[in-house]
């Protein structure tokens, strides 16, 4: 069946903005306060994440019974996009908040929920995702990784990879089949698993970067023993619920801002006084940001009145991050003839470094540029 893909116009409302002012407030002050420095660190802040939890930003849309503050996601989306402007520490709380807690309410079991939830709130406990296999990448359908049932629990054998955080994290939500699939159904037999990393026989082996930054990880499962409530809703039918997972994983300003700072920092090395090549090529980024920018809005708000929005949300990943990718090559050949404040110069030289460094990851995390374009076809029915 053919849907149409429809961006509902929504702007921001009153309260979004005035959320805006005390999130931009408290980030001066904990700024002030030495709590963190801008876009330093890639290490978990625990400080700023109990921070962020005291001030009710953590699970700001969940319900009230798990210590949510039943807010929009149009506040939600307001809050991130503060966080990212400001380079704030958010790595130990922002997997949890943006996506593992959300499958959790809908799919756990109320103790799990009563159990974990508040703790996320707080910003105590941080989640990664455990979806991709050694041969089972984009077509997450096969993978392999086995859940048994016994009488003592769910016992997992196999192993993920490209798991970001694992190393750090306490919790995944993992996907682990649970029965072959069927003839006519290739996606049926897996299932969502809630898994505390502490269980014994879960290990944790570092896959580095070529820098040698250490993110990503491989995650042994030998004879790990989940308890039986810990499957997150219904055995066999995960394909029908990572699909909403995914929806909020792919559409937030995350996905065209990781390497936005350039963008900033070229506007301030550009200064007041642009020329002709330098104001048109900033205006067509900006312009560009902008459109991203409203469209991501659009998905928050169709996520807040209850909407899937899966092929919107694919769009906005796929443009996002073609976007944030060509961002540091643009700005590089933008600021090639730019002749100012060689002090300046230094700072955006930097920052340019590390993000042409980083943009080849950006269209393959969170679904590859192909994958969601075969999405999208699917959905419009072209294929
Ligand atoms: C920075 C980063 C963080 C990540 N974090 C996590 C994480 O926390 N948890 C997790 O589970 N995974 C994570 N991943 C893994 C990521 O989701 C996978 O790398 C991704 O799904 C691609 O899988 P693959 O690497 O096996 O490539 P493959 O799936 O083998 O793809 C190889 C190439 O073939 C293309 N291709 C594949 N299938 C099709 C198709 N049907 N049609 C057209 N083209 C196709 C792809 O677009 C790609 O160009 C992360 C990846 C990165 C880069």
């Amino acid at each position: 069946m053919s849907v149409a893909i429809q961006f509902d116009p929504i702007r921001l409302p009153a309260e979004a903005e005035a959320l805006r002012v005390e999130v931009r407030t408290f980030l001066k002050e904990e700024l002030a306060a030495g709590t963190f420095e801008p876009h330093a660190s890639r290490r978990p802040n625990p400080e700023f994440s109990r921070k962020v939890g005291e001030k009710g930003w953590i699970g700001l849309t969940w319900p009230k019974e798990y210590g949510g503050q039943e807010r929009s996601f149009l506040e939600r989306y307001v809050v991130n996009e503060e966080f990212l402007f400001a380079g704030a520490p958010t790595r130990k709380h922002f997997t949890a908040d943006r996506q593992s807690g959300p499958v959790l309410i809908k799919y756990a079991s109320d103790a799990i929920k009563q159990d974990i939830l508040p703790r996320i709130i707080k910003g105590e406990v941080s989640f990664c995702i455990g979806m991709s296999e050694p041969n089972s990448g984009s077509d997450l359908f096969a993978a392999s990784t086995k859940a048994e049932r016994t009488d003592d629990g769910w016992l997992i054998n196999g192993a993920k990879l490209w798991t970001s955080l694992a190393h750090e994290a306490d919790y995944m939500i993992g996907l682990f089949r649970t029965s072959a699939p069927t003839q006519d159904n290739r996606r049926h037999g897996l299932s969502q698993f809630v898994v505390d990393m502490k269980t014994p026989g879960i290990s944790t082996r570092p896959v580095l970067h070529p820098d040698g930054n250490h993110e990503f990880n491989e995650v042994i499962f030998d004879n790990a023993l989940l308890p039986l409530d810990n499957l997150l809703g219904e055995a066999d039918m995960a394909w029908k619920q990572a699909t909403s997972e995914l929806a909020y994983e792919r559409s937030g300003s995350e996905r065209f801002l990781e390497t936005g700072q350039v963008l900033f920092e070229l506007i301030d090395f550009i200064g007041e006084n642009p020329d002709n090549r330098e104001a048109e090529g900033l205006g067509r980024l900006v312009a560009q940001l902008h459109t991203l920018r409203r469209m991501s809005i659009s998905v928050a708000g169709m996520l807040h009145a209850g909407k899937e929005p899966v092929l919107e949300a694919s769009v906005v990943k796929d443009l996002g991050t073609v976007w944030e990718q060509a961002l540091p090559s643009i700005a590089r050949d933008l600021a090639a003839f730019v002749d100012k404040d060689p002090g300046n110069r230094m700072r955006f030289e930097e920052i340019l470094a590390h993000n042409l460094t980083i943009a080849p990851k950006l269209t393959i995390q969170g679904g590859t540029t192909e994958v969601l374009r075969g999405i999208v076809a699917r959905g419009l029915g072209l294929r």
